[in-house]
């Protein structure tokens, strides 16, 4: 039978604040086990929660970037659970009135363009972690590390409207960059910043009526959601086929050796108990704080990248490189000379990033060595012809490494540049003057002997000149009126 698709995801997004959700711990990665906790964060008894007012802000910014409906009154709950890395056995999350609901992701594949519908954004805290230093895989001796618990989360749940594993991986990949380019997370999937479960279903195509799901978690990279989905998918379809039922459950991916296993049956909301949790005030946030928030939302990816395309006449892929990053696209746009953005983007998409990528460097650090006037200046150069292929090359080496202005750098190591039409002028009709036989040759038609008088020019410059500049003025001089003589001014 021939089956249709159903994937939801739900994305957790680690925010980038200095201290944890609801209390004045800091929130970074990477400390000494349990040793950023406090009594709140430790679920002490009569610790009080404060919501964190960057973290609210951020969830503010992400929800007027995906045009959700913000609520002014939200409402943080208790959903409780056991698990070992979580101190109150209880996780302060938002349940029946989240912060945001509806809006869209754009996402694009294969040059389509869709927008993936989204139910909720809610705002919550994440919890500890537990790990097994003494024995890989020996679940024995499990120790916990609470320096995550209570570090703030959003959570992002789409529609169950995506339909294959590619369009999952669309999908992070779009808000990896979104959240990287507002700023309020680096989305580094590697530190669990961006983790997402997939509830995936099949249905008879054509039929309305959605099919039993499977929740899988742990898809921690972009690969792992699209190899994770994959097999859940052929996994359903060989049982339906089969003539069997999908039991609701959720299931682990485990990414090292690709292969799913049972993790507990699935809870159902009424497991968790939810209710308000009575130590914080219902979240209100003024109209004026959301319009706020939607005046600071800055121009979004998507539509930069589209901007990129229609207005500056960029290629489709050139504009969807340059705006991977926010601080890519600005450098992009505060070098790119009008009417040279092609010539700005060939370079950027392959001499620097390739450069920023050997050396380990952000578009921040390059910044910080080639500011953006320095580059522009390097590039109008290239553009006016006055730095030659090689010379060029050998130019960009120097800048990141070197301070001063182009002529500075050239003087500094000796390089004289013979380029630009006018310089080459003389080159070019001195040659002319010296072979008049071969030119008579070229004039009666032949056009193998031109090859020669271009090398000529080439190797009197010195092997500096651009083989198409000099062919070009070639053309232009063997065909004036006037013979070719040396001498003459230009
Ligand atoms: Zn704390």
């Amino acid at each position: 039978m021939a089956w249709e698709v159903v994937i939801g995801l739900e994305c957790h997004v680690q925010l980038k604040t200095r201290s944890k959700m609801f209390c004045g711990c800091p929130n970074t990665f990477g400390a000494e086990p349990n040793t950023n906790v406090c009594p709140v964060c430790l679920g002490l008894p009569g610790a009080l929660p404060r919501a964190n007012r960057v973290a609210i802000a951020h969830a503010l910014l992400l929800g007027s970037a995906l045009g959700c409906r913000v609520r002014e009154e939200s409402v943080f709950a208790r959903k409780q659970y056991f698990y070992p890395d979580m101190p109150k056995n209880y996780q302060i999350s938002q349940y029946d009135r989240p912060l945001c609901e509806g809006g869209e992701l754009p996402i694009e594949r294969d040059g389509v363009r869709a927008g993936i519908a989204l139910t909720r954004i809610h705002c919550e805290e994440d919890a500890g972690k537990s790990f097994h230093p003494e024995r890989h895989g020996d679940r024995r001796l499990s120790r916990v590390d609470f320096n995550r618990a209570g570090v703030p989360l959003l959570e992002l749940v789409t529609e169950p409207v995506l339909r294959s594993p590619e369009e999952c991986a669309a999908f992070l990949t779009a808000l990896r960059r979104l959240v990287r380019w507002l700023g309020i997370s680096d989305g580094d999937m590697e530190k669990g910043q961006l983790r997402c479960d997939a509830n995936v279903s099949l249905r008879p195509t054509g039929a309305t009526t959605l099919g039993t799901k499977t929740e899988l978690k742990n898809l921690n990279t972009i690969k792992g959601v699209e190899r994770g989905v994959t097999a859940e998918i052929e996994r359903q379809a060989v049982l339906l086929d089969g003539g069997g039922r999908v039991t609701q459950a959720t299931l682990l991916y485990d990414a090292d050796r690709d292969r799913l296993a049972l993790m507990r049956s699935k809870e159902h909301a009424h497991d968790y108990r939810y209710f308000p949790d009575p130590d914080l005030p219902t979240l209100r946030v003024s109209r004026a704080r959301i319009d706020a928030a939607a005046a600071e939302t800055p121009e979004l990816p998507w539509a930069r990248e589209a901007r990129f395309r229609d207005a500056l006449a960029l290629p489709a892929y050139d504009a969807a490189v340059l705006t991977e990053s926010r601080e890519l696209s600005d450098y992009f746009e505060a070098c790119a000379p009008a009417g040279e953005r092609k010539l700005a983007s060939n370079w950027i998409m392959t001499e620097v990033l390739r450069l920023v990528k050997e050396r380990g460097w952000g578009i921040a650090e390059w910044r910080e060595r080639v500011g953006a006037e320095r580059f522009r200046d390097f590039l109008a150069r290239v553009a006016a012809r006055e730095l030659p292929g090689p010379i060029a090359k050998q130019v960009f080496a120097w800048l990141p490494e070197e301070q001063g202005s182009v002529p500075e750098l050239l003087e500094r190591h000796g390089v004289k540049v013979v380029s630009g039409l006018e310089t080459l002028r003389p080159l070019v009709r001195a040659v002319l003057a010296e072979h008049a036989a071969v030119v008579a040759q070229v004039r009666a038609g032949e056009e193998r002997p031109f090859g020669f008088l271009v090398g000529q020019v080439m190797k009197k410059s010195g092997g500096q000149a651009v083989p198409q500049e000099v062919q070009r003025l070639l053309r232009e001089e063997l065909a004036s009126a006037h013979p070719p003589e040396t001498g003459r001014g230009s």
